[in-house]
């Protein structure tokens, strides 16, 4: 379909590398022949991957492609911000556009939140019933005392309760911090003392095993409410349910500025101590535009996100961004099981799906053939966040899922999806994608100690397309944190030559498709060569014998640092010396010597944060005898 408007005008109007495609491709819809591939040119990892087109001409055009295109060839996001309503006197809040809108109109009786339970059972709040317990919370907290800019926290599954404590407490002005049920009692006490928390809302286990011994820790900790306490809270607690039932409703949602403090959400700590990256009730501006761009919602669409909102996914994407659509999110109280993700995606009928290449990979490792005895027929788009996704990923989603998987990149820091393989846009597999509207990005280039080269003030970028340098983003997205909680130093050091640097190293090819490298701290100086450790994984993992792999650089007197893999082996594998020299041969034909590993460990298990990542500093750790520094977020394997 000919739209009259070039899509590279519309999509990255600040990029400067060659020539580019001027297609504007939509693909949505039940008839999964919409998509095909075709041969493209090498990627940065080496390997060729065929392009997926999505053809339009294969489908029935879906009536929101024009709306796409006008839109976005006028994005600015004073206008995004029309599409939402806005309180009086230029005020704005989160939640009075994610439910309290909703819940005086037409879509009141509509289903806001499906729960579903560990046996199946679903549980379902319309978004009347959503407004009504959220302004209840609020006034709870008033109730107890709590004025604007109270911070509220949560250690909570994903349970009712942990959605109506988020917005309830946005309702109210207050500030939330989500954690991750599954973290143990010390990366508790470090959040809860670093944050401030003021009320914490939990269940009595998670409270006994890892909070109540910590109390003298946190002098700012008020109030605990137990959301499971049944008339019978445990000492210095209180009963969440009963309170609830007394409290006065708050009349009105606090009405916010646009800059207030909304939601205070922890990294991942891949790279060292999770920061505290703080976000401003404007975000929900960036929530609303990229639901729509990267995520295709609209309303009427049931809409998973399987992650959990002690990630800023799980937040971003798991409440915000599709509540303000006014779509249906389902959310699963369980964790990751092949044949019940299967179910839950037939079962709920899920039209759009976000998820992460580690639960991805997952699936594919159980084999297509699990997919293929339930029926996807409603699921119509599926996007992935969190980590690089192997180009094989993307193709096997074409296999099982009847769609390709779509990548997209963004940190706890941009708030929400900043560079994106959306709906309307062939997908190059490996690649993140392009910059959403209204975003701008570039490649800066990097001196010797990877700070960014300044000329008259303003970071230069690489000069041609495929060279690596640091991922930066201007700044003034509406989603972007305003503060590292007591880390105002860090949080300066981001902003340098106009530009946010984001501590990710990336290429961009000549047609603005971005590719990642890997974070800025991994990447391996080796005899002047810079190795990024993705490429390398990438490239060891496409023997026959590697599962998952993590690279790093050892230091060496003569090269500065060598390239060292520690790779898990798929099942029937032995590692021993034979298989050692047989794979070290393959990544030399693949890499070349200067790239390839010179040493390679084999391990059961490499370790990964909470989040899915694989932690390489605490393998250069291990294999230097350095402290292991924070390690709060290591997920526990068997
Ligand atoms: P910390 O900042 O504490 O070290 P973290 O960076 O892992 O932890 P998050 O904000 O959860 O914390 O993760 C954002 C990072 O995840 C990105 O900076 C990038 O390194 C990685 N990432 C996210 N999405 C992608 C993607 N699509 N491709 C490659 N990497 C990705
Ligand atoms: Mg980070």
């Amino acid at each position: 379909m000919d739209t009259g408007i070039n899509v590279d005008d519309i999509f990255e109007p600040n990029h400067r590398a060659g020539p580019r495609r001027g297609d504007f491709r939509h693909w949505a819809g039940p008839d999964r022949r919409a998509c095909h591939g075709e041969v493209s040119a090498e990627t940065p990892t080496g390997t060729v991957w065929p392009t997926i087109h999505k053809d339009p001409s294969a489908l029935a055009v879906p009536p929101h492609l024009a709306d796409y295109a006008r839109e976005c060839s006028s994005f600015t996001w004073q206008g995004a911000r029309q599409h939402l309503d806005g309180l009086p006197g230029g005020a704005l809040n989160i939640a009075h556009e994610a439910v309290d809108r909703h819940a005086v109109g037409p879509r009141a009786q509509h289903e806001a939140l499906r729960f579903v339970r560990a046996d199946g059972a679903v549980e379902s709040l319309t978004y009347a019933v959503l407004a009504e317990r959220t302004a209840r919370f609020a006034g709870l907290l008033r109730a107890l005392g709590l004025k604007e800019g109270a911070r509220v926290f949560s250690l909570l599954g994903r349970r009712p309760e942990l959605y109506t404590a988020v917005l309830g407490t946005l309702k109210a002005g207050g500030v939330f911090c989500p954690l991750f049920s599954a973290f143990g009692p010390d990366p508790v006490r470090q959040r809860l003392r670093l944050g401030g928390a003021q009320v914490l809302v939990t269940t009595r286990s998670l409270y006994r095993k890892k909070v109540a011994a910590l109390r003298p820790d946190c002098p700012d900790l008020r109030h605990v409410l137990l959301v499971d306490a049944d008339g019978d809270p445990e000492p210095d607690t209180l009963d969440l349910a009963a309170l609830l039932q007394t409290a006065e409703p708050l009349a009105e949602t606090v009405p916010t500025r646009p800059g207030d403090y909304a939601l205070l959400h922890f990294t991942s700590g891949t790279t060292g101590t999770p920061k505290g990256a703080l976000h401003v009730h404007e975000a929900v501006v960036a929530h609303w535009a990229t639901g729509r761009y990267a995520l295709d919602l609209h309303q009427g669409d049931v809409y998973w996100c399987t992650a959990d909102p002690g990630w800023v996914t799980g937040t971003s994407y798991g409440i915000i961004a599709p509540l303000v659509h006014g779509v249906t999110a389902v959310v699963d109280e369980e964790e990751l099981d092949v044949d019940r993700w299967y179910r839950i995606l037939a079962a709920e009928r899920v039209g759009v799906w976000y998820t992460a290449p580690t639960a991805l990979r997952m699936l594919m490792k159980a084999g297509a053939e699990r997919a293929s005895g339930h029926d996807l027929s409603a699921l119509r788009f599926v996007a992935s966040v969190g980590e690089p996704l192997n180009p094989e990923v993307v193709l096997w989603g074409q296999e099982a899922l009847g769609l390709p998987v779509h990548d997209n990149w963004w940190q706890t820091e941009t708030g929400g999806i900043m560079i994106s393989n959306y709906a309307a846009m062939d997908i190059r597999p490996g690649s993140m994608g392009r910059p959403l509207p209204g975003v701008e990005a570039t490649v800066l280039q990097r001196d010797r100690d990877g700070r960014p080269v300044l000329e008259h003030g303003e970071a230069l970028p690489v000069e041609h397309p495929g060279e690596v340098g640091e991922l930066a983003l201007r700044p003034g997205w509406p989603s972007m944190f305003r503060g590292y909680l007591n880390e105002d130093e860090r949080y300066r050091k981001c902003f340098v030559g106009g530009w946010y640097l984001t501590g990710d190293l990336a290429t961009r090819d000549a047609d603005g498709y971005y590719w990642f490298v890997g974070r800025g701290d991994d990447v391996i100086k080796s005899s002047g060569h810079l190795i990024g450790p993705f490429e390398v994984e990438s490239a060891l993992m496409e023997h026959p014998a590697v599962a998952e792999a993590g690279v790093i650089g050892v230091p060496d007197p003569v090269a500065g640092e060598l390239v060292k893999a520690f790779l898990e082996l798929r099942p029937g594998y032995e590692g021993g010396e034979a298989l050692r020299l047989d794979i070290l041969g393959f990544a030399r034909r693949r890499l070349g010597a200067a790239v390839a590993p010179r040493e390679i460990d084999f391990v059961a298990a490499l370790p990964h944060t909470r989040s899915g990542k694989v932690l390489r500093r605490l393998l250069r750790a291990r294999e230097l005898g350095l402290p292991e520094g924070d390690v709060s977020t290591l997920e526990a394997r068997p």
